[in-house]
């Protein structure tokens, strides 16, 4: 049986075997998909040992990304320019990385919640490293203009700096906002912590539509805020966490599982 598995710490709370069970179960794929903790100084010899016994693929999560995109041997393009990575798998002796992240956003954005991208003004707040893996799938999509507001601002004008030319891109203090937007993604991890980046509200129009990539069993603080200020509609992050699984299925298995069902079970959970 193939044997994948999601390295990260701490591990506990992911949904990941969860998401790549059904998935398996969905395809009729024979595979096995565990959780592993890395320790915080171990993480690359238990990557390296996870490939050497003859597991097939690895998906990183929190805080491996970016020592995992150190780690490979060789890095898909939108990898490369992520500065992180989600998804691993082996080739010819070699680990290959790539980030589905981004991708997994967009896909949700677009083909579950049918928001449109091109021509719009998009606000992204924060600048780690989940905003890094967003920036190009966004920018292909051709929209008016992208704000990346951030708390400490000198990281959003290096993310202008590394995707500008890509398309129009900008960056930001929190206070010099001048809205609304049509689409606010908040890419900080603030929510996490029961904080809210300080947004002016004027960033928020009764057109606006809402994105938090935080998701929970409650509504995050950022989007009850935003709808608080009368945005028209607001998501969480649970779709975009079954998209980028379903883009790494994909990428280890050459099959696209449907990701509909999934992320209806997820929600039911939740
Ligand atoms: P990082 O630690 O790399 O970046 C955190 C960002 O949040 C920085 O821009 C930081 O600003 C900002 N920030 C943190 N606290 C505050 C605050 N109180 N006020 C304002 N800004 C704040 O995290 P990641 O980029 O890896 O993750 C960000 C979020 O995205 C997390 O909530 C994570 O769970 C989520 N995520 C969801 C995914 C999904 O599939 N749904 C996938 C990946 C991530 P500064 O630079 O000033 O420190």
């Amino acid at each position: 049986m193939d044997v994948y598995a999601v390295m990260g710490n701490p591990i506990g709370h992911s949904k990941s075997p969860r998401i790549h069970g059904l998935f398996a179960a969905q395809t009729g794929e024979n595979l096995r998909y565990t959780a592993i903790e890395a320790s915080l100084d171990g993480f690359e010899t238990e990557v390296r040992h996870f490939f050497q016994e003859g597991g097939n693929g690895l998906n990183i999560t929190v805080p491996f990304k970016e020592r995992a995109w150190q780690l490979v041997d060789r890095k898909q393009p939108r990898a490369e320019l992520a500065g992180a990575v989600n998804t691993i798998w082996s080739l010819n002796g070699e680990l290959v990385g790539d980030n589905t992240d981004g991708i997994g956003l967009v896909q949700d954005l677009i083909g579950n919640q049918g928001c449109m991208l091109r021509e719009q003004r998009i606000l992204v707040v924060g600048a780690g490293g989940a905003v890094r893996g967003i920036l190009e799938p966004l920018l292909e999509r051709k929209p008016a203009e992208v704000t990346v507001a951030n708390r400490t601002l000198a990281k959003a004008e290096q993310l202008v700096e590394l995707f500008g030319h890509l398309g129009p891109l900008r960056a930001s203090r929190f206070e010099d906002l001048d809205g609304p937007y049509d689409l606010i993604i908040n890419g900080t991890s603030a929510s996490l912590a029961g904080e809210l980046p300080p947004l002016p509200t004027s960033v928020i129009g009764p057109h606006t539509q809402v994105y938090d990539m935080m998701y929970g069993n409650q509504e995050t603080p950022f989007n009850r805020w935003a709808r608080e200020q009368g945005a028209a509609k607001v998501m969480d992050g649970l779709g975009m966490l079954v998209e980028q699984a379903a883009e790494a299925f994909f990428l280890w298995r050459g099959l696209r599982p449907d990701t509909a069902p999934v992320l209806a079970q997820l929600r039911q959970r939740l």
